[in-house]
């Protein structure tokens, strides 16, 4: 009997089981797949801090004090994402360089200013950008951008290279890591659970469901219901290669817009733009919203019109309205947990696996965050 299964092969599932596993606790993780096959290998690799303003202006100021926390949690995934590469033997390609979100109208700037004062309360480091300071710092962007707001922590990071480092060095340390392990059903027995697979049965004191857009399936495997919980398909592109041009991760408060260049010259270009489900049921690129981003991104960044999109790709992302991480025991189940983090839970993998970690081992979070906004209940 293993003293902890986690369910899902993702980052949030192998980071969990490296944070156990360096920490001395015997940890079996299932994965019905691959590793790394689903949202944690197929983002956009942007390590974000700062309020995403879409949903900010879709929901109002209310959701943003009500997200703030989780800005937080996210600048502290990034002091982790700092030393990530030296902690596990491996380049991640993190470079961070900052992000920069760009306003086209008077109204947009004014939105900004706003949430600056959210997420300078939740400590974050946001210094207002005028015309002048954009035309310096970012002579690649529109001149029809009037300002905007650079918060100098963000940046990006390897999706293919992070998670396989993570589930690496996890077995190096001794934690069993079987792959195309489907989780059928799940009991709970005197001390513990009994987790029912495709392959037979596994036992285990304590159990972390880490199982992204289905968390809320394995959830209900136990009776209860997650129903926030949301799977929706996205796109990304990617151009063909170019000379450094774009240090930055850049945003747009008037459109939705991700775009930043990775190591080997390529743009990324995405910002939650919808994809849609095909006929065998996977995701496939909407091509209208695809002509849509491009706009954006054309607008925001002119330069990009001269570039060739190589490739589109649609993921399904685990998502919810209130954006924010559901984190640790689920109420009226003891040892089950849960680790899941909606929209940009690459980015706050390391530190809600870290999270997770201790607290199924029982142990205090060992930082001075709350994470009582999180909490399940
Ligand atoms: C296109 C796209 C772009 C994105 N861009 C960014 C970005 O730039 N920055 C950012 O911070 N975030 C981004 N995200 C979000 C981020 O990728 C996810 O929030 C994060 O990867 C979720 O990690 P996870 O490990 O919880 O889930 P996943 O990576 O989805 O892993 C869950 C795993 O659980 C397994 N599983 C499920 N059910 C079972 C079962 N019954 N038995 C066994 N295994 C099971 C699945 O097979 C899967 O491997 C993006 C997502 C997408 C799709």
């Amino acid at each position: 009997m293993a003293d902890i299964i986690v369910i899902g092969g993702g980052l949030a599932g192998c980071a969990t089981a490296y944070y156990l596993a360096r920490d001395g606790v015997s940890v079996t993780l299932l994965e019905r797949h691959d590793l790394n096959t689903l949202a944690s290998g197929s983002n956009a690799g942007s390590l974000h801090a700062q309020i995403p303003h879409d949903p900010f202006k879709r929901y109002g100021d209310d959701w943003g004090v009500r997200y703030s926390p989780t800005s937080a949690l996210l600048a502290r995934s990034i002091e982790m994402w700092r030393g990530l590469g030296e902690e596990l033997g491996e380049d991640l390609e993190v470079k961070l360089r900052g992000g920069l979100l760009v306003a086209r109208t008077e109204e947009d700037m004014r939105a900004i200013e706003r949430k600056a004062v959210l997420e300078r309360k939740q400590g974050l480091d946001i210094r207002l950008f005028d015309r002048s300071d954009i035309a310096r710092e970012a002579p690649y962007v529109s001149e029809s951008m009037i300002g905007g707001a650079f918060c100098p922590d963000e940046g990006k990071a390897n999706p293919f290279a992070v998670t396989p480092a993570f589930a690496r060095a996890a077995e190096r340390l001794g934690a069993r890591i079987l792959r195309k392990v489907q989780v059928l059903a799940i009991e709970s027995e005197p001390g513990g659970y009994h987790v029912i697979t495709d392959q037979g049965s596994h036992h285990a004191k304590r159990v972390i469901n880490a199982a992204g857009a289905d968390a809320g399936r394995i959830a209900a495997m136990v009776g209860v219901e997650l129903s926030e919980i949301q799977a929706i398909p996205i796109q990304v592109s990617v151009t063909e290669r170019v000379a450094p041009m774009i240090p930055h991760l850049l945003y747009c408060a008037s459109d939705k817009l991700t775009l930043k260049q990775n190591g080997a010259g390529s743009l990324l270009i995405g910002g939650g733009w919808e994809a849609r489900i095909g006929p065998r049921g996977n995701p496939v690129a909407d091509l209208e919203n695809l002509g849509l981003n491009m706009a954006v991104a054309v607008s925001v960044v002119p330069s990009v019109a001269e570039l060739k999109i190589l490739r589109v790709w649609a993921a399904i992302v685990n998502g919810t309205d209130s954006w924010k991480p559901i984190l640790g025991e689920l109420p009226g189940r003891p040892g089950f947990f849960i680790n899941f983090f909606p929209w940009t839970g690459f980015t706050g993998g390391p530190i809600t696996a870290l999270i997770l970690a201790k607290l199924a081992q029982g142990k205090p979070v060992p930082f001075d965050l709350d994470i009582s906004p999180f909490s399940p209940a």
